[in-house]
């Protein structure tokens, strides 16, 4: 997939990782129903794909990560990422990265903001970035009886570590990252979770985090996953994004959709629809 660009900001998506969805684990309660609906789209074993992508952004002078995929610590029920592989074959040194925004803090979103060598010392994997996160997402997982769940090691390995490096940057979805980018508040699946916006030279994208982890969410935006926190606000807030995104007109980039998952929302016959790019 090559770039894309949405006037003067150029995004490369990367893969981390593809994955396969069980929708009877991933969308409790609707796994039957997906299955007669879109059986066609699933594997011989029920199973859907999607993936696991991150997206460079250039802009504004400045190379921006949004979000960091897995990271490459082998975790039970997860693939290894390889977002390092990905980078380096896009042509982009992890040093150039100055800014990692974190959509929210769940474990494919933040897994490569460190990396622990082989010595057993755990190192910042982007040297020269500012790691920003919304306050209200901060506050939410750095509760003490959040990061003592083994579920979430992945916080006192991928995020609280950042701390003691003083680049954390922690503010509100109302400050813009710069010119062309701003957040979207986008709650449900997390507390603080955002979307990202993109607008430039009269063009507009918005990246969408984990508003929506597969298309067929557009005729069903109350199918939550198990993994939303809050599954009823997810779902309006789903249901909202799509026909925002269709009447802004904005290119649509969904990191959990089939890579790249790239393209554009539109309305046909009074449906809404993907086109991927
Ligand atoms: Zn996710």
């Amino acid at each position: 997939m090559h770039n894309v660009t949405i006037g003067n900001v150029e995004v490369t998506p990367l893969l981390d990782t593809p994955v396969l969805m069980n929708p009877q684990t991933f969308l409790p309660g609707h796994g039957d129903e997906l299955l007669a609906e879109f059986g066609h789209l699933a594997d011989e074993r029920g199973l859907l794909p999607m993936a696991i992508s991150c997206y460079v952004l250039r802009s504004a002078g400045k190379t921006i990560l949004v979000d960091s995929g897995l990271g490459n610590r082998k975790r039970p029920g997860f693939p290894r990422g390889h977002l390092d592989e990905s980078l380096r074959e896009a042509g982009i040194d992890r040093a150039e990265i100055e800014i990692v925004l974190n959509t929210h803090m769940h474990i494919d979103h933040v897994g490569w903001n460190t990396v622990d060598r082989e010595d057993g010392s755990r190192e910042v994997f982007f040297p020269n970035a500012r790691f920003v996160f919304q306050q209200h997402e901060w506050e939410y997982w750095m509760q003490p009886e959040f990061l003592a769940q083994p579920g979430n090691a992945h916080l006192n390995e991928c995020v609280v570590p950042l701390k003691d490096t003083g680049r954390v940057e922690l503010v509100s979805h109302e400050k813009p990252v710069d010119e062309h980018i701003t957040f979207i508040p986008t709650p449900g699946h997390t507390p603080g979770h955002v979307a990202i916006g993109i607008m430039s030279a009269g063009e507009r994208a918005v990246i969408i985090g984990d508003a929506s982890h597969y298309p067929v969410q557009l005729a069903h935006p109350d199918w939550s996953p198990s993994a939303d926190t809050d599954p009823i606000q997810s779902a309006k807030t789903r249901d909202r994004l799509f026909d925002w995104a269709i009447e802004e007109g904005r290119m649509w980039i969904a990191g959990h959709w089939e890579h790249p998952g790239i393209g554009r929302l539109v309305r046909l016959d009074g449906k809404r629809v993907f086109r991927a790019l």
